[in-house]
């Protein structure tokens, strides 16, 4: 059992600070809710893994995503927001004040929370990929694509980040396949022409990762590709239709398959949680969570925009909810404590 290592009951703590944490701390701070942001494992979030952003509103020559992240925490920090960095572990939401079990093993208590805990990068599911993760195998071209120089590396995906990988391994890699398992991108057109027009990107189109060669000692030196005609050879193969399998010789693999939303610290609590795992918003236009008090920004809770500015957007509109529900608490609780007062 934790102990109550701070004694303080927070007025809003905020769990992740990707661009919808810090969007969020900035409105709370300047609403004076004195916001503590709880940093989280990848402080700054997913856009600190990107190069250049080009579509968020304002920087009309692009911005740098970690650059982006820095000039919105230290506007945070400007208005009074806290930061902390470390990770919840567990929660526990069914009253209020809410705890908080930290990583550290602290636990603190908040009258309101806001999770803006984004998304990681999902994983294919192909064999070798639990063992050669992190050799030669990646979730992250800027992270690691300096180490492929001069190689001939895969990228599995078809939307923008899978785009934006394959175009900034090209700085590196002698050659970058795509390997989508439909014949048709997901991905925006000016992000797909780019990749289409450059000379050391080429296309598998109908095909998927199967299993990634090699060991942690030799790095990747490997993989298996299966294809189909009609697209999701995978599921063909585990139909048992014949699908066209090919080993090629590649020493990078690169994830590119979208994300899935952190929440297993909600797992235990009242939360509701849609079908693809994001945190479920009351009907309207809200981010009021299905426990009263909780809110909802960013990437864990948008399952279709998921973009840097949208996130910035619903980190900013839980902060205006949480501010106006404070308000709300304020006038149910006023009646309450004059009658108090009154019966003395
Ligand atoms: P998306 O969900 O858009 O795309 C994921 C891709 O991976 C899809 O092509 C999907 O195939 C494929 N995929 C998913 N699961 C598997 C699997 N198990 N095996 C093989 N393939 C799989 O994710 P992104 O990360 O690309 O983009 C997320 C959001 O971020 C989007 O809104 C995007 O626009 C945005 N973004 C914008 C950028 C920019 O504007 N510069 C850069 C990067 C991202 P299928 O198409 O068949 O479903």
């Amino acid at each position: 059992m934790n102990e109550i290592t701070d004694q303080h009951v927070h007025e809003i703590v905020i769990v992740g600070s990707g661009v919808a944490g810090l969007s969020a701390a900035v409105y709370a701070a300047r609403s004076d809710l004195e916001p503590l942001v709880l940093e989280g494992p990848e402080p700054g979030g997913q856009l600190t893994l990107t190069t250049d952003v080009e579509n968020f509103l304002g920087f009309p020559e692009g911005i740098g995503g970690m650059e982006l992240i820095q000039r919105g925490k230290e506007q945070a920090e400007r208005f009074g927001a806290e930061f902390v960095h470390d990770t919840v572990e567990d929660a526990t939401l069914d009253d209020r004040p809410f705890e908080l079990v930290l990583s550290n093993g602290d636990l603190l208590r908040t009258r309101a929370l806001i999770v803006a805990t984004g998304a990681s990068a999902r994983w294919v599911g192909a064999e070798g990929e639990d063992e050669l993760m992190g050799y030669g195998a990646s979730t992250c071209a800027t992270c690691d694509g300096a180490f492929h120089r001069g190689d001939d590396v895969l990228v599995i995906g078809g939307g923008d980040s899978a785009m934006e990988e394959a175009l900034f391994l090209t700085k590196f890699a002698d050659s970058v396949t795509m390997v989508h398992r439909r014949d048709e991108l997901r991905a925006s057109e000016v992000m797909a022409d780019r990749a289409r027009d450059h000379d050391a990107i080429a296309f598998r189109w109908n095909t998927e990762l199967v299993e990634i060669h090699g060991s942690r000692e030799e790095g990747v030196t490997g993989a298996t590709l299966v294809s189909h005609p009609d697209g999701h050879p995978k599921e063909k193969l585990e139909a048992g239709t014949k699908v066209e399998r090919e080993e090629v010789d590649v020493s990078g693999v690169f994830y590119a398959v979208g994300h899935v939303p952190n929440t297993d610290f909600l797992e235990d609590t009242p939360i509701d949680l849609d079908d693809s795992g994001h945190l479920k918003t009351r009907e309207g236009m809200t981010t009021e969570t299905t426990v009263e008090g909780v809110f909802a920004a960013g990437d864990v809770m948008d399952p279709d925009y998921r973009q840097a500015v949208t996130s910035a957007g619903t980190g900013s509109m839980a902060a205006l909810d949480a501010e106006e529900w404070f308000e709300r608490q304020a006038v149910r609780e006023a009646p309450a404590a004059a009658e108090a007062t009154a019966d003395d």
